[in-house]
């Protein structure tokens, strides 16, 4: 089991990571929101231990992103408020737990045991329509065997148009679920993702995947 720790006290990093290597965990660390975002995003972890309170990005900002580009990882917030505001904050941005500060390292491998033991989401791990295939865990995509490397929106709205395969998508709803920092992302944001997008994923291939339906929005169609 791989876990993340983002978290940019040192002795609390050290010590959970030390407490979590002991117990047989392979064990990262990120100092920094920005940092620890690139790591998510980038690798594969099973858990990603989160604290609220960072350096530049916070934590939640640092979920925000995470969730917008699709990653279905564990998320674990470690937060040093004992405010309901910020656990209720993190819940809604796709936290699966989190702990309050300061706590016992019992009590946060219990935490992260019962995590672990959890199924990560309901939603199948691989979708897809033709012969692209979408592994939301691994943020992995092929189409017709070969790999293409998305950005981390590009990946977020490729997600979406999947799961709402056979239906429009607006602009204002891809804004909403994939630029949830900014909700009032201009519509030529999008169209600019969405075109370097379908530059990667349709060109060169058969069927083109992404339509624009004219006035509303995108449609992906799941053939
Ligand atoms: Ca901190």
């Amino acid at each position: 089991m791989r876990l993340l720790v983002i978290e940019d006290e040192i002795k609390v990093a050290r010590f959970i990571e030390r407490g979590l290597r002991e117990e047989g965990f392979s064990v990262e660390t990120a100092a920094d929101g920005d940092s620890g975002l690139v790591k998510a995003r980038d690798d594969t972890f099973d858990l990603v231990i989160l604290d609220v309170m960072l350096p530049g990005r916070d934590g939640f900002s640092v979920l925000r992103e995470l969730r917008a580009s699709g990653a279905q990882t564990r998320v674990l917030m470690l937060t040093a408020r004992d405010g309901v505001q910020d656990r209720v904050q993190g819940l809604d941005l796709g936290a699966d737990d989190y702990l309050v500060k300061p706590f016992a390292f019992a009590e946060l491998l219990a935490r992260v045991r019962a995590l672990l033991r959890r199924p990560v989401s309901d939603e199948p791990a691989l979708l897809h329509a033709a012969d692209l295939q979408v592994d939301l865990r691994g943020r992995r995509v092929t189409r017709g065997g070969k790999l293409i490397t998305l950005s981390a929106k590009e990946f977020g709205v490729l997600a979406h148009l999947l799961r709402r395969a056979g239906n429009v998508v607006t602009r204002s709803e891809l804004a909403e679920t994939v630029w949830e920092d900014l909700p009032n992302t201009p519509s030529n944001v999008i169209e600019v993702t969405v075109y370097h997008l379908r530059e990667k994923i349709d060109r060169g291939f058969s069927p083109a995947l992404i339509q624009t339906v004219r006035g509303a929005g995108y449609l992906l169609q799941k053939s």
